[in-house]
């Protein structure tokens, strides 16, 4: 019952179904493309190829964005991702407009103008901060569904003048389940209603406790409005990530994340990536979700071409022949044989299980009539 073909499990792995079938016979197991092996010997085989294993479930060997593992000695510092979340009204988009404002780098460039979907800000120390700019946990729980676990610390958005919300306290069990550290961010202080101490009181009872009543939360009062002490919720940002020891290694083929896609008229499909580990070029091939490209142009988050990303960078990417969904893991890959393999071989699974929750619903329809 623990099966996996080897066409599934080379597909899985990215890498060629006749070097799957070469090493198995290594090992002395004959089989072809289409027979299926035993996980255990499944296992076997993604050790010898380098990647670890992740059994999702006792018949499922995944490999994906976490299975290759990069060298310690190759891993270099890189940027925190930022997801804000929090309660409707709560400022979440202004504090991503006011945070953005921040950034000295666009200020020396005249301006900000773009708008992708994400975005990273430059300190005046020259460290840098990359914000998701999709704001709300839907965004958040739709991408860690498809797979991509893309947030290094959530910023928690809570109104000084309001308090903690149904939304609030969702975006807790968010972050909490994801084991994404969260810094609080207690906005509207300009407000004459504000009180802090009531949201740091109000914290407790979700099991947040902040660094004042003797835990270790951190929180920062804050006004985007006003647009006062953002230095200091970026530097709390910054301490954090340290905390976390951020690293990537920016040497290797590209991987990463889709933070949106969509395709606009005269352009095709236009996808905000994060890379995750490794350099994206101009040129390079790639998977995304079941949809595959060739980058044809890169653009950084104020509009302007460039020739690579690395770690923690959002780019825009033109070039995708289909549109992948938001949250879908991306890799580049050799070829564009490669490509075309992965992306078929990820919609035939696509259809298998859409043929299978059919199949199910049909029974419980059935079981329901009687
Ligand atoms: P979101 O729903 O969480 O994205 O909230 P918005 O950013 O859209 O803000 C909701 C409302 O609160 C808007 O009218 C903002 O102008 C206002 N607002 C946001 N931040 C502040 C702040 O720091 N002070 C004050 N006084 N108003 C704010
Ligand atoms: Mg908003």
């Amino acid at each position: 019952p623990e099966a996996i073909t080897v066409q599934e499990l080379a597909s899985r792995m990215a890498e060629r179904g006749a070097d799957v079938i070469k090493a198995l016979m290594k090992m002395g197991v004959m089989a072809t493309i289409n027979q299926t092996i035993d996980a255990d010997t499944a296992e076997l085989i993604i050790g010898e190829f380098g990647h670890t294993v992740r059994r999702v479930s006792a018949a499922d060997v995944e490999v994906g964005l976490e299975g290759d593992s990069d060298a310690d000695e190759t891993l270099l510092s890189r940027p925190p991702v930022v997801t804000i979340m929090g309660h409707v009204d709560h400022g979440k988009t202004s504090l991503l407009d006011a945070l953005r404002q921040t950034d000295v780098a666009a200020h020396e460039a005249g301006g900000i103008t773009q708008h992708i979907g994400a975005y990273q800000v430059t300190l005046p120390t020259g460290k840098k901060i990359t914000f998701i700019d999709t704001p709300g946990h839907a965004a958040f729980t739709e991408m860690r569904a498809r797979g991509a676990n893309v947030t290094d610390i959530v910023v928690l958005v809570v109104a000084a003048d309001d308090g903690i919300m149904p939304q609030t306290i969702e975006a807790i069990h968010h972050a909490k389940a994801a084991k994404v550290p969260i810094i609080v961010a207690i906005n509207k202080m300009d407000k004459p209603g504000a009180d802090s101490q009531r949201v740091r009181r109000e914290l407790l009872n979700h099991e947040l406790v902040t660094e004042d009543l003797g835990g270790d939360i951190l929180a920062v009062e804050v006004s985007a409005k006003a647009k006062t002490n953002l230095d200091k919720l970026e530097e709390t940002l910054l301490l954090q990530a340290e905390i976390l020891d951020l690293k990537a290694n920016p040497e290797r083929q590209a991987a990463g994340a889709v933070v949106e896609a969509k395709v606009e008229r005269g352009r095709g499909t236009v996808a905000t990536l994060l890379v995750q580990k490794g350099t994206l070029k101009v040129g390079d091939i790639f998977v995304a979700g079941a949809e595959w490209g060739r980058v044809r142009a890169l653009l950084d988050d104020r509009g302007r071409n460039i020739e690579s990303a690395g770690p923690a960078t959002p780019v825009e990417v033109l070039g995708l022949q289909g549109t992948p969904l938001a949250g879908d893991v991306f890799v580049v890959v050799d070829s564009e044989a490669r490509a075309r393999e992965i992306t078929e071989f990820r919609l035939h699974r696509q259809r298998e299980k859409l043929a299978a929750a059919a199949g199910r619903s049909t029974l419980e329809q059935m079981f329901s009539k009687i």
